[in-house]
């Protein structure tokens, strides 16, 4: 096409030899672009549009220096040429960026620059295939929609990564490969709520010694959970029917310690770390709050807090902390009285005790001592114990000897001492629901 003026916006564009950044990566799509062959890719009349767009973005960026990460703004030198330059060329300098003015990065920086995003790239595709595939694994997810604009263009564009539906909940999996920066998790984490949507953040990978600022974010916003896909979860899927995914957790929950003043064994709050394969119709979805997890940290904070109470007030006797906290927990001040105090402690301690396979509150490691004291001494406690037990898969009855074994053998066959079993305690109930939940 002919022109009486000299520019085409058609025409494809050209770049320069003299580039200042030569690789840069798209913020939105965590793509990384190599200058020299993107630049050509584009018609004149799209660099010019992306100019101003680029100069206008006064927080957000669209595109960073994939070295330093510090935003880049489209030039054009006199050659005719568009390359990528740093917007503020201080920061790329106290960044110590490879792409400098006046400097040019040697050929090996350049090599290594170059398969650092290709395989960043390669590691995206790879993520983004797996979550396909576990998700067409599972018949109750709708067939995954991959990279598909979301929704209207009037908030910007957004390319979820994997886009299916759970049970009529929208939710969208974004992989996760190398920093994405944090205003842009916040961002869309906001966008997919307010559409009523669910946002699962997926890694490739888990981080190693350093947690990167993302890493972090990820996990302590989703209740201490962090999802990885690899070809175990596809198999498992697959194998199942069941999406799978690999999940890192650190679950509150509690440990015992001997302690050196007094010998006495006590629990202490501590986070159980684990990273296994986790159904995902195990997880509790929360598009409000955009949660993907398998339970709720304060919760189970407040549950090991207080069965450190119980080991405490069986160890020294010390029946006040508990109390308070037992009033707290139902919502209600009243009086409980020492007896009833003491049963309860025993209780929570005889099950920790066959839970963690330790002597819990006393100076002996042996378990079997705190059931039979629960037996003994307390007995409107006693069928709390042999029911919550049973109740949770703790104490199988080939695993029952001695006196133990008789004693819940009477149980079972309705006596207690020769005579009737004692009522449980009422009071009870609702706290073991709650302390020892299915
Ligand atoms: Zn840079």
């Amino acid at each position: 096409m002919r022109h009486a003026l000299p520019f085409d916006p058609g025409a494809r564009a050209t770049t320069t030899d003299s580039l200042q950044v030569g690789m840069v990566r798209r913020v939105d799509t965590g793509e990384v672009l190599d200058v020299e062959d993107w630049i050509p890719s584009q018609t004149l009349g799209q660099i010019h549009a992306l100019r101003p767009d680029l100069r206008q973005r006064r927080e957000a960026a669209r595109f960073v220096c994939f070295c330093c990460g510090h935003p880049v703004l489209l030039k054009k030198h006199a050659n005719g040429g568009h390359f990528f330059a740093h917007k503020e060329k201080g920061d790329a300098e106290k960044a110590g960026c490879l792409y400098q003015d006046g400097r040019s990065p040697g050929l090996a920086d350049i090599d290594r620059l170059r398969y650092q995003g290709q395989r960043e790239g390669a590691r995206h595709r790879r993520t983004k295939d797996l979550i396909a595939r576990i998700l067409r694994a599972d018949a109750r997810f709708a067939e995954p929609v991959i990279e598909q604009v979301w929704t209207s263009f009037s908030d910007g564009w957004r390319k979820p990564d994997v886009a299916s539906k759970w049970d009529g909940l929208p939710v969208v999996f974004e992989a996760q490969v190398s920093n994405t920066y944090p205003q842009i998790v916040a961002e869309r984490t906001v966008f997919y709520r307010d559409r009523g949507a669910l946002l699962v953040w997926i890694f490739d990978q888990l981080p190693d010694s350093a947690w990167r600022t993302l890493h972090a974010d990820t996990f302590c916003a989703n209740q201490q959970h962090l999802f990885v896909v690899d070809e175990e979860c596809v198999a498992e899927s697959e194998r199942t029917g069941r999406a799978h995914l690999r999940c890192y957790s650190q679950r509150p929950d509690v440990e015992v310690v001997q302690r050196p003043s007094d010998g006495r064994i006590v629990l202490q709050p501590t986070l159980v770390e684990s990273f296994k394969l986790v159904a995902w119709d195990q997880l509790t979805l929360n598009a409000e709050r955009q949660t993907a997890c398998q339970f709720e940290v304060a919760e189970d904070m407040r549950r090991a807090r207080h069965k450190v109470l119980c080991s405490l007030a069986r160890a020294d006797y010390r029946h006040n902390d508990l109390a308070t906290d037992i009033c707290s927990l139902l919502g209600r001040q009243f009086p409980i009285s020492a007896s009833n105090i003491e049963g309860w402690a025993a209780l929570v301690c005889a099950i920790e005790a066959r839970r963690l396979n330790m002597g819990v509150g006393t100076k002996y490691v042996n378990t079997v001592g705190g059931l039979n004291l629960v037996h003994d001494h307390h007995p409107h406690f006693f069928p709390h114990l042999v029911t919550t037990l049973d109740r949770i898969g703790l104490d199988p009855e080939v695993q029952r000897t001695g006196a133990w074994a008789m004693r819940v053998n009477e149980f079972h066959k309705g006596r207690y001492f020769g005579g009737e079993i004692p009522p449980p305690h009422a009071g009870s109930e609702q706290l073991l629901k709650w302390l020892y939940p299915e």
